[in-house]
């Protein structure tokens, strides 16, 4: 644990911390017990004054400083994640691009809005809006994009003069370690930022703990909603960025090649552990049978393997009991009567048999009713539905309780217009899928979460408005006459 600018112990108990390629033990990491998480939430309280003093150009300059240490540490730390998470090297170092490009964009932003002037239509007042830091962050992240989601949460935190206090996911905390080391070198105060490790346990502390001011969490939906609810006791700010059921819609009137290449990327990177996956593909009835066939076999074609080996086109999943609910996904498919075209298994290669792999797997012929169709599988099992207009596809896609993203295919412009404007989903991508960058918002409608992270909306869930009225010249109001 990192507490008050010091490496020290955690008393929860000592934790081995598994490469999912293999099951060996990477290292074990030391869990937090309550009085853990209370010291860690004392030191940063204790250190919010000092920090939020600190000049805006300071700051963003200590921002700047991490940004060029992880790029020093590139790839070392890409290989750590690899190690932790199971996704393929490649991957890895793309995460690690797009967290140093985070760290310079908040560095870049930092200083941007200082506020504004109201104009009271009252000469002798001056009334102006300033922004100030909110407190005390909880910082809480899953395991599937460590090091890529603690980044969009500790960079504007920290930008807009916020002390933290970090919890990465107990199945992956190795890079989150590696960036407290990098805050810690870039010179981050004491107390500044805190790191706590363990399970929901610590989690939980941490979200009950009055000294909270703030809770950014990135996670599942039945999480999030556990962590609202305890917010609620003491009134913590709250942002919220969860799962979801993402649709890609091809029209028929796309680019054949491409929309096969960009269904697989779109479901299967990192083996479909990815909150924006593109899990539900809506086909376009004349496509279908064409695009199905090709998609299945290419699905097949994929190279599972160990993450650092550059043959590897994905990786495993991330454990054990991950693997588990997967499976039982693709049992509840078969049982609702959808059609296995592509996996549906386990690799036969002995070599990867201690591994947590799965193959990518393909179901045709789904209905919106499905468990399969319905929630989060976050594995690497992608649903086919058909449509045979427009406004059917619209509403297959919107047909979820998720709204975090989905993407269109066609090459009416103005089709595309209307269908990414009738999407219910916080990013829609337009004959793409998968890119993001830190200068856009990104998050969740519906049950996908509350807030933003990135873009000024993700500097601003860290700030509070404060409205300063001066009267620059007083004198009695003789409301009261006596
Ligand atoms: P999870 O909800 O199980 O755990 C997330 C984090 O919350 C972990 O650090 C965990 O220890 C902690 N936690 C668990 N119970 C807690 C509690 N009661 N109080 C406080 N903290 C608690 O999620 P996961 O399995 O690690 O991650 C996968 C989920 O994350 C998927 O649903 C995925 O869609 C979502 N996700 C969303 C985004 C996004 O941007 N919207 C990005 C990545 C992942």
């Amino acid at each position: 644990m990192f507490l008050d600018g010091s490496w020290i112990s955690g008393s929860g108990g000592k934790v081995d911390v598994l490469n999912p390629f293999d099951q060996s033990v990477i290292t074990q990491v030391d869990h937090a017990d309550d009085g853990d998480v209370h010291a860690a939430v004392t030191a940063a309280r204790k250190a919010f004054d000092a920090w939020a003093a600190v000049g805006v150009r300071d700051r963003a300059a200590l921002l700047a400083k991490v940004a060029d240490l992880l790029a020093r540490d590139k790839d070392t730390i890409a290989r750590t994640e690899t190690l932790d998470t199971g996704k393929t090297l490649l991957e890895s170092g793309l995460d690690v691009d797009d967290v140093i490009s985070v760290f310079r964009y908040y560095a870049s932003i930092a200083d941007s809005d200082p506020g504004r002037l109201v104009d009271t239509g009252n000469p002798t007042v001056v009334s102006r809006i300033v922004y100030e830091p909110v407190g005390v962050c909880a910082l809480i992240t899953p395991w599937n994009y460590p090091l890529l989601q603690i980044a969009w949460k500790v960079a504007p935190a920290l930008a807009a003069g916020n002390t933290v206090v970090i919890k990465p996911s107990e199945v992956t905390p190795l890079t989150t370690i590696r960036l407290v080391e990098l805050l810690a070198e870039a010179g981050v105060p004491d107390g500044v930022v805190n790191l706590v490790l363990g399970t929901g346990t610590v989690g939980a502390t941490l979200v009950a703990h009055p000294d909270v001011d703030l809770i950014s969490f990135t996670g599942g939906v039945a999480t999030g909603k556990r962590i609202l609810h305890a917010a609620a006791d003491t009134v913590k700010r709250v942002t919220v960025e969860l799962g979801g059921k993402n649709p890609n819609i091809v029209f028929a009137d796309s680019d054949f090649e491409t929309v096969v290449d960009y269904a697989l990327t779109a479901v299967f990177l990192h083996s479909g552990q990815v909150c924006s996956a593109g899990a539900r593909l809506l086909v376009e009835e004349s496509l279908h049978d064409a695009l199905v066939a090709e998609v299945a076999a290419r699905a097949e074609r994929i190279v599972v393997g160990n993450g650092l080996d550059p043959a590897s086109e994905t990786g495993p999943l991330v454990s054990a009991a991950h693997r588990d609910k997967v499976e039982a996904y693709v049992a509840a498919g078969l049982s609702e009567g959808a059609r296995l075209v592509a996996g549906g298994r386990r690799p036969d290669d002995p070599a990867l048999a201690n591994g947590f792999f799965y193959r990518p797997t393909v179901f045709d012929g789904c209905r919106a009713d499905m468990r399969i169709v319905r929630e989060e599988t976050f594995g690497p099992l992608l649903t086919i539905e058909t449509f045979s207009s427009e406004s059917e596809a619209l509403a297959l896609a919107n047909d979820t309780e998720y709204g975090l993203a989905g993407a269109v295919w066609t090459l009416d412009s103005a089709r595309a217009e209307r269908v990414a404007r009738g999407l219910r989903a916080g990013t829609v991508w337009i004959n793409d899928y998968h890119p993001y960058v830190p200068q856009a918002e990104w998050g969740g409608f519906k049950q996908s979460g509350n807030g933003r992270e990135l873009g000024p909306t993700g500097l601003a869930e860290y700030r509070e408005a404060k409205h300063i009225w001066q009267n620059t010249a007083p004198a009695p109001l003789k409301w009261f006459k006596g």
